[in-house]
């Protein structure tokens, strides 16, 4: 007897052998012929087996007939083909075993149209549903496609820090992480001018890390240190932000993976957003055909237009001033108005992409005052050489930039944002010590997943989200 999956047990190789599947009944059906239809999953696959019991079964009264969505069983029996229009193979059972009743009053997935929000209620139960568990094995796809895609390339992957005790982006979006009692904790002396004179600051020699720590917003400035010795390396990992933005887009923990590359200025660094996006479109549609279909079917009727019609066409390539001359150009009646100097809302960026270019498009060359010191300054002292990937249904999916390696106009740059240059000498020894060009960006593995998926929130395509006010389990 073999151990199969039900994605094994479905394919017509099976036929033929004799199999133990074990999963969850999605379906009972009870024909009038005297015996019952089950449908079996295992979460191998979106599709089921479907199981025949028939009512010679020693426990086809006492048990098989109160079996309903929910319940777990193990099935022994022959595979054969089947009939049945959608399904190559059926299992007649030899042996029901049943595992674990649900009660079918109290088990609150078995009816069809629950809506998201309710499913994100009870996060526990969700990856039993047909989207989740699509989404599940997409996103799991998609993990495997990034390694691969980089492995392949002679990247190397390296894990930077979670804890961290810089702050990349100099944005007050950072969790602290300290062992400090927060009712107890140690103060600074009183400033000068005695008692009662000013807020006294938190003493944080005496914290863990003997300094202020905090999760990471970003692996960028650790994985330049390693591009800067080894070449092209990536990161992989969690990323934490404190921003309190209620949006479809954020999560306060996401997956980010951040490629660096050592030698390679801004234009390698597009074609090679571009070829690692079309990269994870291909390996989701081939190797993932039956979830994809599921997407196309339930979530959006056009997401595999849309994903063929990207593999088959070159992103755009548009400098940020030419976009904001569409935008004013554009007639559209935008909720923040669009002028030169500010930093694009999700509205402008998919009127660009969805509307106006309708195909994926990479903006550069941004404003030096929106973006981060580390980004390399263009000849115009105005412009830095920056480039957000934006995509059609989601919006900005990819940040990244070529980054500034001249000692001095970085040094300069960072006095001009008013960091702490003590903080930073390491970063600045890169470009002591043998300095070179190189570029690098960040894509949000959960934004890829609402642009392969089709699905609206993001807070849909993680397993457990977390959110301004929720964090569950
Ligand atoms: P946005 O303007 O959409 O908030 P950002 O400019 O802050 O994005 P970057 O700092 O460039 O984003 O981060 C790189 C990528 O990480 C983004 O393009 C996006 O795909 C993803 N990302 C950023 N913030 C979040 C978040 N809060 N939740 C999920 N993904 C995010
Ligand atoms: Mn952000």
């Amino acid at each position: 007897m073999d151990k199969l999956t039900v994605a094994q047990a479905r394919l017509e190789s099976a036929i033929g052998k004799i199999v133990l599947l074990q999963g969850w009944v999605r379906t009972r059906r009870d024909s009038k012929g005297g015996f019952s239809f089950l449908e079996l999953n295992d979460g191998s696959c979106q599709g089921n087996v479907q199981v025949i019991a028939e009512a010679a079964l020693p426990n086809y009264e006492s048990e098989v007939k109160k079996l309903h969505t929910g319940c777990s069983v193990s099935v022994e029996g022959l595979v054969k083909a089947s009939p049945a229009k959608g399904q190559a193979t059926e299992v007649p059972a030899t042996k029901i075993t049943v595992h674990g009743w649900a009660d079918a009053d109290a088990y609150p997935i078995q009816k069809k149209g629950a809506t998201f929000e309710f499913l994100r209620t009870i996060s526990h139960l969700r990856p039993r549903t047909n989207t989740f568990g699509a989404i599940a094995r997409v996103r799991n796809c998609v993990c495997k496609s990034i390694h691969d895609f980089f492995q392949e390339q002679g990247f190397l992957y390296v894990h930077t820090p979670i804890i961290t005790a810089s702050d990349c982006e100099g944005a007050g979006e950072l969790f602290k992480v300290t062992t400090l009692d927060l009712a107890k904790a140690p103060l600074l002396p009183s400033p000068p001018g005695g008692e009662g004179s000013g807020v006294r600051g938190i003493d944080f020699h005496q914290d863990f890390f003997a300094k202020p720590a905090f999760l990471t917003v970003s692996g960028q400035l650790q994985a330049e240190i390693f591009a800067c010795a080894l070449g092209k390396v990536y990161t992989f990992g969690p990323t934490f932000r404190a921003e309190n933005s209620n949006t479809p887009r954020h999560l306060a923990e996401f997956w980010m993976i951040e490629p660096e590359m050592a030698f390679y200025d801004l234009d390698d660094n597009m074609s090679l957003a571009e070829a690692f996006i079309k990269r994870i479109i291909k390996d989701a549609l081939d190797r993932c055909p039956d979830d994809m279909k599921f997407f196309q079917e339930r979530i959006d009727k056009e997401i595999l237009a849309r994903l063929d019609g990207i593999l088959k066409s070159d992103f755009l390539r548009v400098p940020y001033t030419e976009a904001i001359d569409i935008l004013q150009k554009s007639g559209q009646a935008f909720e923040f108005p669009v002028k030169w100097g500010m930093d694009l809302q999700t509205e402008h960026e998919r009127f660009l992409t969805e509307t106006h270019f309708k195909k994926p498009t990479i903006l550069f060359d941004y404003p030096r005052a929106i973006k981060p010191f580390y980004m390399r300054v263009n000849d115009d002292g105005k412009t830095v050489r920056a480039m957000d990937v934006l995509v059609p249904g989601v919006g900005e999916i990819i940040g990244g930039s070529q980054r500034e390696e001249r000692f001095d106009v970085l040094e300069g740059n960072m006095k001009e944002k008013g960091l702490n240059l003590a903080h930073y000498q390491w970063y600045l020894d890169l470009r002591r010590y043998g300095t070179v060009p190189h570029s690098g960006f960040g894509l949000g593995l959960e934004r890829t997943l609402l642009f392969l998926t089709g699905m609206a929130n993001i807070r849909d395509v993680i397993p457990f989200p977390r959110t301004p006010g929720n964090a569950e389990f």
